[in-house]
């Protein structure tokens, strides 16, 4: 039975989600974890953590050369973050679509970050932007351990194959 739940998991996808200290402070952690598992995304790991700023630095080192590296890692190591991993048909890039465009400006309305923020640095969420990075940051927030694979009651209905 555990043999077939890693085997099955193996082959699903996941990314990683992190509500910021933003969200986090603003009392957006219900709202969000909502949108996800109403779409019928899978949680299999989550926790509270304040990452240190190396540890923010080593999450978004792609973007070590930007003006705004510094600001940004400072921001994240500032307060609790919401670290998660979804699972489900498409979750990466579908993820992406339920948060929004990076600037809540341009974010679409309905979306995560569209409905809920106003400025890029202050954009509440991060979600991974592709199956090598979600790989990646699930391996930098999370032990092995820390991910549980389970069947969801609902998960015959949500990937009902037709
Ligand atoms: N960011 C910023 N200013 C910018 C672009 C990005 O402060 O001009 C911040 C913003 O919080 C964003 C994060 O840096 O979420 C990571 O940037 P990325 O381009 O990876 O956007 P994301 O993947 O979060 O949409
Ligand atoms: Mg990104």
């Amino acid at each position: 039975m555990l043999q077939d739940q890693e085997a099955h998991a193996a082959e699903m996808e996941r990314t990683f989600i992190a509500i910021k200290p933003d969200g986090v402070q603003r009392g957006l952690i219900s709202e969000i974890v909502s949108r996800f598992e109403r779409k019928g995304f899978k949680l299999v790991a989550i926790k509270i953590v304040i990452p240190s700023k190396d540890f923010a630095e080593r999450h978004y080192h792609d973007l070590k050369e930007r003006p705004f590296f510094n600001g940004l890692c400072d921001f994240l190591s500032s307060g609790p973050v919401l670290a998660m991993v979804w699972e489900g048909e498409g979750v990466i890039k579908y993820g992406r679509k339920l948060i929004g465009a990076t600037d809540p400006q341009k974010s679409e309305p309905g979306t995560i970050r569209g409905d809920l923020a106003v400025v890029v640095g202050r954009n509440i969420i991060h979600g991974s932007d592709g199956p090598e990075t979600a790989k990646d940051e699930i391996n930098l927030w999370f032990k092995p351990e820390e991910l549980v694979n389970y069947t969801s009651n609902a998960e015959n209905i949500f990937h009902f194959q037709m």
